[in-house]
């Protein structure tokens, strides 16, 4: 058995910084990541045999609890028959129909293996369908790491934004336009300017990757009329949000249908699936019928498949979505209510399955107002959870993850051992 500590110091000898994605590093709480051996419902353990209750939920694949028992199975059925063949299945046909008749807004759909690859896709896709150049993204919002997307605000609206990446040239994101989240009057001004080029807005239409934000009321519904008025495709990034916040995503909730949808996460069940689909007209322009080329050669993997599969099927059994929603209430209620005890200054926020929790007064609705929350009084709170067996994610700026397999005790006993990471946080303050 290794320490967690022996192993980070290892994997970094291998590794660029010691882990594949980088939050995973805990850079912006500091201390050591937990190397997880194995998952089990609400559970994953770390390779020193600690056990710990997880929010973290693979970043929001494990909706159905981690190593759900049908699930596991489905996957091991799937893989005895063969791991990858490079030709279409019967498998990608079922989770197609399944994800058109589950969102009306979606007639044709294509898979691909991550969500990166879903949003590049959409995009190229959206470019080509309306023949434009323009791409409105909004601060905060992130869409995988392609080129023309790794890109925050520029000094002024409709100034050039700036790379956030090194190896990303100027160039390639002149035409990416970003504005701030919630600010429809700046997305009416850009569609002013620029309206005849744009050919797509994408957004994240509740935002899960700067903490929780959601849409104010009117704005989902403005983009969707600016993109009319001005012939733009609307792309809703629901790779964390579809099948996540409801059974239909935030177009479910909102009402607010878009053109196009990508989809990763939750529709793999914890394996690798992303998906992008939209109206059938608009589809048609992918290859091999259209001129947009798209491809991959585990796209529709059919392991993967499997997985995403079983986890939609129990998804749609009575009461998923009702039970999830409650458990995740009573999480961000209690939490609040904890706060309060100590006196801190804290506020939470949820949709469905998955969860905010801020170290400030009010529930934020800009990527400004979420940076102006207390880092510090976060950095206190997790790794007294953590210490205390409470796994979330390691950043002020992420969202959190409930399952159906987090039942009343586990709540129970997050709150308990919440009570005394608010005191640690009240302790610091005085
Ligand atoms: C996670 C995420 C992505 C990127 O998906 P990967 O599978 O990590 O490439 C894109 N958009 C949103 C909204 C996400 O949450």
């Amino acid at each position: 058995m290794s320490s967690n500590q022996a192993l980070f110091e290892r994997a970094q000898h291998s590794i660029p910084g010691g882990v594949n994605s980088p939050v995973r590093a805990f850079k912006s709480v500091g201390g050591t990541p937990r190397f997880i051996s194995k998952a089990q419902g609400p559970y994953i353990w770390d390779t020193e045999g600690t056990q710990y209750i997880d929010y973290l939920g693979s970043w929001g694949p494990a909706i159905v609890g981690h190593s759900h028992p049908e699930v596991v199975e489905a996957v091991q059925a799937a893989a005895a028959k063969g791991l990858s063949f490079g030709a279409p299945t019967e498998g990608e046909i079922l989770i197609a129909e399944t994800i058109c008749q589950r969102l009306p807004s979606i007639e044709k759909i294509r898979l691909v293996s991550s969500g990166t690859e879903a949003t590049m896709s959409a995009i190229r896709l959206a470019r080509g369908a309306t023949n434009r150049r323009k791409i409105i993204k909004f601060e905060g919002c992130y869409h995988g790491h392609a080129d023309s997307l790794l890109v925050k605000a520029g000094s002024g609206l409709l100034t050039f934004g700036n790379p956030t990446s090194a190896g990303v040239p100027e160039e390639f994101i002149t035409h990416t336009i970003v504005l701030e989240y919630n600010n429809l009057e700046q997305v009416e001004q850009s569609f002013a300017e620029l309206g005849s080029d744009i050919a797509c807005v994408i957004v994240e239409p509740v935002a899960g990757n700067m903490n929780l934000i959601k849409p104010k009321a009117g704005f989902l519904e403005g983009l969707r009329r600016l993109c009319d008025a001005h012939g733009a495709l609307l792309i809703f990034d629901e790779v964390m949000t579809g099948f996540r916040v409801g059974p239909q995503g935030v177009q479910g909730l909102s009402g607010v249908t878009p053109d196009l949808t990508t989809l990763a996460k939750v529709i793999g069940g914890g394996m690798p699936v992303g998906a992008f689909g939209g109206r059938a007209e608009i589809m048609d322009n992918i290859s091999p019928l259209g001129a947009v080329y798209q491809a991959g050669t585990l796209s529709g993997n059919p392991v993967a498949v499997a997985a995403g599969l079983k986890t939609l099927e129990i998804l749609a059994r009575d009461g998923f979505y009702e039970f999830l929603g409650k458990q995740t209430s009573r999480l961000v209620e209690g939490l609040c209510q904890a706060a309060k005890d100590h006196g801190v200054n804290f506020s939470a926020d949820s949709v469905g399955g998955m969860f905010g929790l801020y170290f400030r007064d009010q529930i934020p609705s800009s990527f400004a107002e979420v940076s102006d929350a207390d880092t510090e009084q976060f950095k206190i709170f997790f790794h007294s959870m953590l210490e205390q067996g409470v796994h979330l994610a390691p950043s002020a700026f992420e969202a959190g993850f409930v399952s159906a397999a987090h039942s009343d005790d586990v709540i129970e006993a997050t709150l308990q051992k919440a009570q005394t990471a608010f005191a640690k946080v009240a302790e610091s303050i005085a």
